[in-house]
């Protein structure tokens, strides 16, 4: 329609084809889904053993250009290229997307579900409760949270044999010690590895874990953008006995346990993550881990559901995963790598999925490669590039765009110089995407006051910076068929043999990739600099660990005072020099 309706009209106005209808159709079988309700259902993970002789299809990462404050398109992209592939070319294609969290959802942003004529539907259900994965993590986190103040609080007002009798079915519990507790009753001088041979005494001395309260990090968290939750002070009723401190609440998605389930492969892998999750450090500096606070089958036991895909469709009925959603920011910013392997499968050797990496290349693609598919071991065959002729102008010195504001003229009237001056971003999006090793297909998502001139220009440019190709996309003005040009590309594209590498090794951090926490308005630290900047140095405030989920995240600062404090990190790839050329075509 013209004007295009607004985003819940176009999809309240379509109805989605019933769950188990759909499922039938992408080959699942009766007893692998949990239908909720009529337009969502879990797929079980036993799928991956029926299907793992089959073939994988081909992986598509969408990644974007510096963005606006608004967003420039990635999921409207990643939702009207898999309508393009699957209801116009007739290729199989799933699009495996993040959760969004309620803190966007109700705030500027807005929720996650596409616009236009390429969403996810229904959308209120997309972006609220889903299936109930954000609760489950929010329970679970907070389960843990407890059990670090409850843990200090008897540890400090019980005797030895009060605080072994109240803990001994959490330590009877245990037929085998992992490795984490045989390292921790090694340090006690205990070298015994079977828990029943344990002295009352030595149980005594094993289950006191010190913990240090000046080095909680692991905070309580909820799904709502409530700032007065910020900083408060816990333990004030009189049975707290003055063990009161200052805390916080974070968001739920920030919570590590979101981290662990976008990272991990299967149950058991998930819950030797959550009990590595370290919480603090005892009074020695040793780390306190969940597994130290006996909590890691309970934690396991709340996420059992979570851990499994949510299976939902776009407008045009085609299939789709939304499945965990990290934040970009101090996590890794993709979705799962569960639904992206069990896509994989069901979409066949011929097939394609399609997953989105949050913020700019420089931030949402360069964790996407460097630490969910270190993780998964799945190699990507094309990059989409998402760029706008808007975030162009804003990188040619446009005036500042702010969500809620309306546009200036610079950016509803045709400005060809504030395009080319702008495309420097584009050109040093590419070539980090090239760094990689893996061919890029320019996507330029058009919007009504883009005029030709300047979406030629766009192309052009994108091409002679090293992309494989570069087309205009219309998916949300018109659906899937204004995408079907994206979607011949991206077929092309995926013929090229990918030459994927990444861009570090993890030696020297205890095995971990790096995860940078730092703003995505600019390929620096400081969001007001646009286009390319250079000669800047990282500041970077802190350095912390998410030892469960698997990653270690230095938190960038906006200022650097001077080079001394700064400590410079090969993480992402703006630190690299020169491209010479597309490496898969070499
Ligand atoms: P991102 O995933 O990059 O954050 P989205 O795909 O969520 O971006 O899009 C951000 C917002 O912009 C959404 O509300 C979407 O409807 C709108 N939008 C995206 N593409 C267009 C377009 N071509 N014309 C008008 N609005 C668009």
């Amino acid at each position: 329609l013209s004007p295009v309706p607004s985003d819940i009209e176009i999809s309240r106005a379509q109805t989605p084809k019933a769950v188990d209808i759909l499922a039938k159709e992408i080959g699942l079988l009766a007893d692998e889904i949990e239908i909720y309700g009529k337009s969502k259902a879990k797929v079980r993970l036993s799928l991956l053993e029926r299907l793992k002789d089959q073939a994988d299809g081909k992986y598509v990462l969408v990644a974007g250009i510096t963005p606006t404050p608004l967003g420039e398109g990635k999921s409207t992209v990643t939702i009207g290229l898999v309508q393009a592939l699957t209801a116009h070319l007739n290729v199989n294609s799933f699009a495996c997307l993040r959760q969004p969290s309620q803190g966007p959802t109700f705030g500027v942003k807005g929720g996650a579900a596409g616009g236009g004529y390429a969403q996810v539907i229904p959308m209120e259900e997309f972006n609220l409760h889903l299936t109930g994965d954000i609760h489950a993590i929010t329970a679970a986190n907070n389960l843990l949270a407890a059990a670090i103040d409850t843990r200090i609080l008897h540890e400090n007002t019980q005797t030895d044999k009060a605080l072994y009798n109240r803990l001994v079915p959490l330590v009877n519990g245990v037929r085998e010690f992992s490795e984490i507790q045989l390292a921790r009753l090694k340090k006690l001088g205990i070298n015994k590895t079977d828990p029943s041979m344990l002295t009352e005494e030595e149980m005594s001395k094993f289950a006191r874990l010190n913990i240090d309260p000046t080095t909680i990090t692991w905070q309580r968290v909820l799904d709502t953008n409530d700032r007065f939750l910020r900083k408060i002070t816990i333990g004030q009723a009189s049975t707290e006995k003055g063990y009161s401190r200052q805390a916080q609440f974070d968001i739920a998605v920030a919570s590590e346990i979101m981290a662990v389930l976008a990272l991990t492969d299967s149950l058991k892998d998930m819950k030797e993550r959550l009990g590595r999750m370290v919480v603090a450090s005892d009074k020695n500096g040793q780390p306190v881990t969940a597994e130290d606070l006996g909590v890691t089958g309970a934690l396991t036991v709340l996420m059992k559901d979570a851990i499994k895909p949510n299976l939902m469709q776009t407008l045009e009925g085609t299939p789709v995963f939304v499945h965990a959603g990290p934040f970009a920011n101090i996590a890794h910013g993709n979705s799962s790598v569960l639904a992206d392997k069990i896509a994989l499968k069901l979409v066949g050797e011929e097939g394609f999925v399609v997953t989105e990496a949050g913020f700019g290349a420089d931030i949402g693609m360069e964790k996407f490669f460097n630490i969910k598919c270190r993780a998964s071991g799945l190699v990507p065959n094309v990059v989409v590039l998402v760029a706008t002729v808007r975030a162009l102008k804003m990188h040619g010195g446009g005036p500042s765009v702010t969500a809620g504001v309306p546009l200036k003229k610079e950016y509803t009237e045709e400005n060809i110089q504030l395009v080319a001056d702008g495309c420097c971003n584009l050109q040093k999006q590419i070539q980090i995407a090239q760094l990689f090793g893996v061919p890029v297909v320019v996507a330029l998502n058009v919007f009504k006051t883009d005029t030709r001139a300047e979406i030629d220009l766009v192309c052009e440019l994108a091409k002679r910076a090293g992309a494989f190709d570069a087309v205009p996309c219309h998916h949300w003005s018109v659906g899937g068929k204004g995408s079907v040009d994206l979607a011949r590309a991206v077929r092309e594209a995926a013929n090229k043999r990918s030459r994927f590498r990444f861009l570090y090794d993890i030696q020297g951090f205890g095995n971990l990739p790096i995860c940078m926490a730092k703003t995505h308005l600019s390929l620096s630290h400081q969001p007001e600099r646009k286009g390319v900047p250079r000669d800047f140095i990282l500041p970077i405030s802190d350095v912390r660990a998410s030892i469960g989920a698997g990653f270690i995240y230095p938190l960038v600062g906006t200022e650097a005072r001077s080079a001394n404090d700064s400590v410079s990190m090969m993480c992402g790839c703006i630190w690299l020099s020169d491209v010479k050329g597309p490496p898969w075509s070499q």
